[in-house]
């Protein structure tokens, strides 16, 4: 494929997705009990091969498989999605006896994971994480706190950042592959503005050995911003996603509606406000099928480009989906309205796996980073 165009097969994948997520996810999903862990929903996903797909599909199939979940049950695509957050350390960076343990529970559905960087004192300042690790025998005990993580407290394993150097910054970070049942990992849920399975952990002297460690002792902060540099275009992704849907509500609404003695798409004021959420869904679109293309090739600026992709479509989104509740007015508003459960679902995007703000910062300090390349 070009950065600019899908293949027809892919084309097809997408619309079978969306398909399936409609007619066998969102039964499951609307089953489910908002703001937790769904294992039907999960185990669905695997009997479709869904979630195996996370580890042997590339970046650009991530994102066409979010997307395409999105637009019919963002319940699936989250639930998709959080899977690979907390399983691609291991499938990156675990041992055989890591990889062989818990990736196969994964895929299908099985096992649930869990991605935990954020603590109450270090959410955008990921490097001033202070989760301890401190040496024991042959090992480490984990002491501390983590907080806004998806799938705690119901997580059958987490991906766990912990500091095993004091004052090193990202360079003393090393990642554990912990298990929810180690003695000393106790948790509690979390309610948000639109239901996510998410919780806080507490670790009272967890214990881990060698054994447990994803990668190399302090060097988790790669494993970590590595798994990110894989998903921010993804989160884009999803974010697109959810425009369409909204996008596709309000051509529906607007060419229905009658209102001074024609319809609302008969105003121009109105049909032009839609050609605008189209042009905008279709731009972060590109961006996101850019950066998760760049991201298969290997290239050089993938922290760039993804941070671009996240930030532009999850910011397009935001505008999307509020043009479309303004566009179908008060019905939007009312509880169980698709646009009501998108403009409570569009938010927490702009702020987790690094905030707008934090985009912005990456791109800056790459600009400056090639610009002095270049001047050597
Ligand atoms: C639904 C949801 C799911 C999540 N899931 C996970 C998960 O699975 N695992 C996990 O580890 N974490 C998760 N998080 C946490 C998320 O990653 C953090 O919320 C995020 O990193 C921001 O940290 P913070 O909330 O502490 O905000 P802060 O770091 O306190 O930042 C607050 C605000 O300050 C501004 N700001 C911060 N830094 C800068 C900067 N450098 N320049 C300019 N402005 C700045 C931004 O506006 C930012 O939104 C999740 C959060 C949500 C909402």
């Amino acid at each position: 494929m070009s950065a600019f165009s899908l293949g027809p097969e892919q084309t097809a994948w997408c619309a079978e997705l969306r398909e399936l997520a409609g007619r066998r996810l969102r039964p499951l999903a609307d089953r489910g009990a908002p703001g937790r862990v769904n294992r039907p929903l999960l185990a669905e996903l695997g009997r479709l091969g869904l979630l195996a797909r996370l580890f042997s599909a590339g970046a650009l199939d991530l994102c066409l498989m979010r997307e395409s979940l999105a637009q019919a049950c963002t319940e699936a695509e989250t639930a998709l999605a959080l899977q690979g957050l907390g399983a691609h350390p291991v499938h990156a960076h675990g041992t055989p006896a890591q990889r062989g343990r818990w990736l196969h529970r994964v895929a299908d559905g099985s096992a649930v994971a869990a991605f935990a960087l954020s603590e109450p004192g270090a959410g955008s300042d990921a490097a001033a994480l202070a989760l301890a690790a401190e040496a024991d025998g042959d090992g480490w005990r984990l002491t501390g706190a983590k907080c806004w993580i998806s799938n705690a407290p119901e997580a059958d394993f987490y991906t766990v950042f912990a500091r095993t150097t004091p004052g090193a910054g990202a360079r003393g970070v090393t990642a554990f592959l912990v298990p929810a049942d180690r003695p000393g990992l106790t948790g509690s849920a979390l309610e948000m503005i639109s239901p996510h399975p998410i919780g806080a952990l507490d670790f009272d002297a967890v214990p881990v050995t060698a054994a447990d460690v994803l990668g190399a002792p302090d060097r988790g902060f790669a494993v970590a911003m590595g798994t990110l540099n894989l998903f921010r275009p993804s989160v884009g992704a999803f974010a697109v996603g959810m425009a369409q849907a909204a996008l596709d509500a309000t051509i529906g609404h607007t060419r229905r509606r009658e209102a001074f003695r024609g319809r609302l798409m008969d105003l121009q004021a109105v049909s032009h406000q839609v050609a605008e959420m189209a042009l905008r869904t279709e731009a972060a679109r590109l961006m996101v099928y850019a950066a998760a293309a760049a991201h298969d090739a290997g290239a050089a600026d993938v922290p760039r480009r993804a941070a671009m992709a996240k930030l532009l479509a999850t910011e397009t989104a935001q505008y999307v989906v509020d043009t479309a509740v303004q566009l179908h007015g008060a019905r939007a508003l009312r509880r169980g309205h698709l646009l009501e459960h998108l403009y409570r679902e569009v938010r927490a995007p702009r702020i987790y796996e690094g905030a707008s703000e934090v985009q912005r910062g990456i791109i800056a300090k790459e600009l400056y980073a090639t610009a002095h390349e270049e001047d050597r």
